[in-house]
């Protein structure tokens, strides 16, 4: 089973060299099924796209006009493939049989039948899967949210029993921090499924969390690797990494985040279960939570979301702060959370004063903080991420070995 991302695609050159990498593993005897995603930004593009008509897409169109992304793609590699002499097939998700749930544009895998990659794989054909997208019973289009080909990808090497998959993309594995931010970040050689897991919903961008979830329930050992290099990458697996003294694995970002203030709601029973779950029956995941309790009787609200949710959360929540008598709602899209992540951090404390310390001698104020056994995070202003990963970074010492 192997992945390849939208850079590794971006071209027709780097489709030919992809061809190339999946018709060697043919070769080498491998049944070979290869996922990919759309071409380069293609599915930014078509976000761009959409907003340009409105600002609300419907969600099932939206997933109508995403999945035609890695249509294109699925397509072009298989032509390539063709046209090295290998017999290969395209298969979209419906063709598949990748059944999803209707949550439109992050919708959930519930089943896949495979039958149909079976047969072609019986055939001794390649089969080449559009990452990213399922189709639900009533036959509607679904994604699988931002950098879904990943959960495409594990899903099927689950079903389809394959001994690894292989996520090929454009940095050579899974490193200490985004080295686009910090240069000096460290590959790591391997990293367990829950340290993965934390550093991938954190904001570690190289994979999508619901792949390493899924990798971790059927024991699929995921390997990260450079697409056009031959060195191994970074092996997430089962096993906590041997350096066990190892507190803190990784730091991540993102800015992906929009924080609500909801100010001067009545302080008794009921407000915030209310609040939440009028979110949680829209499936808006509500990250950090904190209630400023006052003198006044009143109190403010204050929680993140992804700025993905950003328009239904104002939505629910303007009308919610004026049934339950609050003041008004505060939206504010200038935040980031950095998080460091480690198995190790249980039975280490200290360890979030280091990090508070390193981001308080950069002069980054805190909005925010939230810690769990493996993590620990802090909301800051979005313009200080860059100065403040990189200070953590290095008063961990991740990049030393
Ligand atoms: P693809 O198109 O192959 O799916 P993505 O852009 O989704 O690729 O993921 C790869 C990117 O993830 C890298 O270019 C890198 O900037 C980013 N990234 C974020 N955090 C990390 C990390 N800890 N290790 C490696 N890459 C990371
Ligand atoms: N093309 C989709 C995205 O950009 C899926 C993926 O790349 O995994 O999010
Ligand atoms: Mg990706």
């Amino acid at each position: 089973m192997q992945k390849y991302g939208g850079s590794s695609v971006a071209t027709p050159d780097k489709i030919k060299a992809v061809a190339r990498r999946i018709v060697a593993a043919k070769e080498q005897g491998y049944k070979v099924v290869a996922v990919v995603s759309a071409l380069g930004d293609t599915t930014d593009e078509l976000i761009k796209l959409a907003r340009q008509i409105t600002d609300r897409p419907p969600r099932r169109e939206m997933d109508m006009l995403l999945s035609t992304g890695e249509q294109v793609s699925i397509s072009l590699l298989a032509m390539a493939v063709d046209s090295l002499g290998e017999p290969v097939i395209s298969l979209t998700g419906a063709q598949c049989g990748i059944i999803t749930d209707a949550q439109h544009t992050k919708a959930r895998i519930l089943e896949i039948q495979a039958n149909r990659i079976q047969e072609e794989l019986g055939k001794g054909k390649i089969v080449v899967v559009a990452g990213f997208q399922g189709i639900t019973s009533l036959n509607d289009i679904t994604t699988l949210g931002r950098g879904g080909s990943d959960t495409t990808a594990v899903a099927l090497a689950a079903v389809l029993e394959a001994e690894v998959c292989e996520i090929y993309t454009d940095v050579d594995g899974v490193y200490t921090a985004d080295p686009r931010v910090v240069p000096e970040a460290r590959k790591l050689e391997q990293i367990s499924y829950g340290e993965m897991l934390e550093m991938a919903r954190l904001g570690a961008g190289v994979m999508q969390p619901r792949a390493v979830e899924i990798g971790a329930q059927y024991g699929i050992p995921i390997h990260v690797r450079a697409s056009f290099k031959d060195e191994p990458g970074t092996m997430i697996k089962g096993e906590e990494a041997l350096e066990k003294e190892v507190v803190v694995t990784g730091v991540t970002h993102d800015t992906n985040v929009a924080k609500f203030v909801v100010v001067d709601v009545p302080d008794r029973p009921g407000v915030a279960a209310k609040i939440f779950s009028a979110l949680a029956d829209d499936g808006v995941n509500v990250d950090m939570i904190v209630q400023t309790n006052k003198r006044t009787g009143r109190t403010d609200m204050l929680f993140t979301v992804s700025k993905d949710d950003m328009e239904s959360t104002k939505d629910i929540i303007e009308e919610l702060c004026k049934e339950l008598g609050g003041e008004r709602v505060i939206v504010n899209t200038d935040v980031a959370k950095v998080s460091i992540v480690g198995a190790g951090m249980v039975s280490n404390p200290g360890v979030a004063a280091r990090m508070f310390r390193a981001l308080a001698d950069e002069n980054i104020n805190i909005q925010v903080i939230s810690t769990s056994e493996i993590k620990v995070s802090c909301l800051i202003d979005a313009s200080l991420v860059v100065p403040a990963v990189q200070a953590i970074h290095k008063a961990f010492e991740l990049h030393v070995g």
